[in-house]
């Protein structure tokens, strides 16, 4: 599995990220280089790679910026690599969506375990999801074991994102979900509580999976509360 897995290098100093994309392309993986926060959140959207190595200090942006701008849309796993050593900063990377956290210097093979292990907690995470079955509301069915969601029996395609938050509101169809609680569980309770992010992220759904997404006969809004998909 690992030679189809595509790793990210977002890193400005070209040698360091020379040698870690030597490194990971050694072990089998496929390396992808950037050298600045824009090239990096760029690659992102258009590769989607599996897993992103992620350096703190960059020239356009901080690399906070870059996780907190990717947490947006994606959540492919960030192991962040730094040469600071503050603790703050290493908390505030977490809680900012970062999976783990790299201290400047290591060795090889503590970077190659450190990906092994972000890696095999994210299969955890599926495993989980796996467990629980289908949900049909009307023409839409949502199959949580293979995250894939259809109208009328045709495969939709949507982001990561938004197969989050439609599999939230048909689990729990018929409630009133409000915007906190929204942007809580899909989001993470440290990222700003924007709910404009919500909003983009609901019209992109109704436009996949309502005939008319102005008058939407699945998911509905609760003008000032949050939203709630209609009962099967
Ligand atoms: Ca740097």
């Amino acid at each position: 599995m690992f030679n189809k897995t595509t790793i990210l290098i977002i890193e400005d100093e070209a040698n360091v990220n020379n040698i870690i994309a030597t490194t990971i392309t050694s072990e089998g993986y496929n390396a992808c280089q950037s050298f600045s926060g824009t090239e990096g959140l760029s690659m992102i959207y258009s590769l989607s790679p599996d897993l992103v190595l992620l350096d703190l200090v960059l020239p356009d942006m901080s690399g906070m910026e870059v996780i907190r701008k990717v947490r947006l849309f994606s959540d492919v796993p960030i192991i962040v690599i730094s040469a600071l050593c503050n603790e703050k900063q290493k908390v505030e990377a977490l809680d900012l969506g970062a999976d783990d956290y790299l201290i400047k210097p290591y060795g090889s093979s503590e970077l190659l375990a450190r990906i092994r292990a972000v890696y095999r907690h994210v299969e955890k995470i599926h495993e989980a999801e796996s467990c629980t079955e289908t949900f049909q509301v009307g023409r839409l069915l949502i199959d949580l074991k293979k995250h894939e969601s259809f109208v009328d029996g045709v495969r939709l395609r949507l982001t990561p994102i938004e197969f989050r938050l439609i599999s939230l509101l048909a689990q729990n169809a018929g409630k009133v979900l409000t915007n906190s609680f929204i942007m809580t569980t899909i989001w993470g309770p440290y990222v700003s509580p924007d709910t404009g992010i919500i909003r983009v992220n609901i019209a992109n759904i109704r436009r996949k999976i309502e005939k008319n997404p102005a008058d939407p006969e699945y998911i509905f809004t609760e003008p000032g509360v949050g939203y709630r998909m209609t009962e099967p």
